[in-house]
């Protein structure tokens, strides 16, 4: 599904990327972990489209998308998770998920959220789709709640929430254990295999949760100074002595 190859990300003189390939498998949840500072994020933002490598190409589905912008991927079906922005803490978690697309161009994220496709779809099926995706979450009763109001558990399950409203084929998830209780973790780990396995949704997780990455991920990457280490089944990547070293050092 997506196929990264030889990615460079150059800061001023400063490799924060240095040379990373590998490929994401459709219908797989691969996890990304790595010390700080290894890369993780930066390589998330050149998938995304939020930066462009300095050297090296990105393919999804086939397709060089290596220019592409984030707006044009996510109308591809790759698509990245947001922290709801302050602004949105007003809106109930349902606004959260039924944002109204301004008809002028510009306000990227807004629109992003109802471009089902090329498809206009009207406000009644947008709704729908919405309460159909705070049940499956287990959150209809926040529906009416306003998000600045939800735990951050909560929040997290909003924010996968709103890759649902779209057409996501790939879904980057930056951290989404971070700051989450341990009773929600679980769900929202049950909630991504869901959308993985009955779905067909592919991820990317950036992790440090280690159980997590073992329940969900094959194959784990681990990334070090802007390279690929290792990558592989959970326990072969865990046990790699050069992961260790990397984590020791870090
Ligand atoms: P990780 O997510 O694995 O912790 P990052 O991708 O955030 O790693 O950072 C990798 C390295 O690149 C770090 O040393 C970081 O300081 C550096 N870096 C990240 N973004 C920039 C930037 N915009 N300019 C310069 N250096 C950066």
């Amino acid at each position: 599904m997506l196929e990264l190859e030889e990615l460079v990300m150059d800061f001023s003189g400063f490799k924060a990327v240095n040379g990373c390939s590998f490929r994401v498998e459709k219908g797989s949840i691969t996890g990304l972990i790595g010390p700080n500072g290894a890369g993780k994020t930066t390589l998330f933002n050149l998938i995304a489209g939020a930066l462009q490598p300095t050297n090296g190409r990105i393919r999804f589905l086939g397709e060089d998308v290596t220019p592409l912008a984030s707006h044009q991927l996510f109308h591809k079906g790759l698509v990245r998770t947001f922290q709801i922005p302050h602004e949105f803490h007003k809106l109930t978690a349902l606004e959260n998920l039924m944002v109204v697309p301004p008809s002028q161009p510009g306000e990227r994220l807004f629109s992003n959220w109802f471009a089902w496709g090329s498809v206009r779809v009207s406000e009644s099926d947008v709704e729908k789709r919405a309460y159909e995706t705070l049940e499956f979450l287990e959150l209809s009763h926040v529906a009416h709640e306003p998000a600045g109001n939800l735990s951050g558990g909560q929040k997290k399950l909003l924010e996968l929430g709103r890759t649902m409203m779209t057409d996501a084929k790939l879904v980057l998830l930056d951290e989404p254990a971070a700051g989450v209780n341990r009773t929600l973790l679980r769900k929202l780990e049950a909630k991504i295999d869901i959308l993985n396995k009955e779905r067909g949704y592919t991820f990317i997780l950036i992790e440090h949760d280690m159980e997590m990455i073992e329940k969900l991920c094959a194959p784990v990457v681990c990334m070090a100074e802007g390279q690929v280490l290792i990558q592989g089944d959970f326990q072969t990547v865990r046990s790699n002595p050069q992961v260790l070293e990397a984590y020791l050092g870090e």
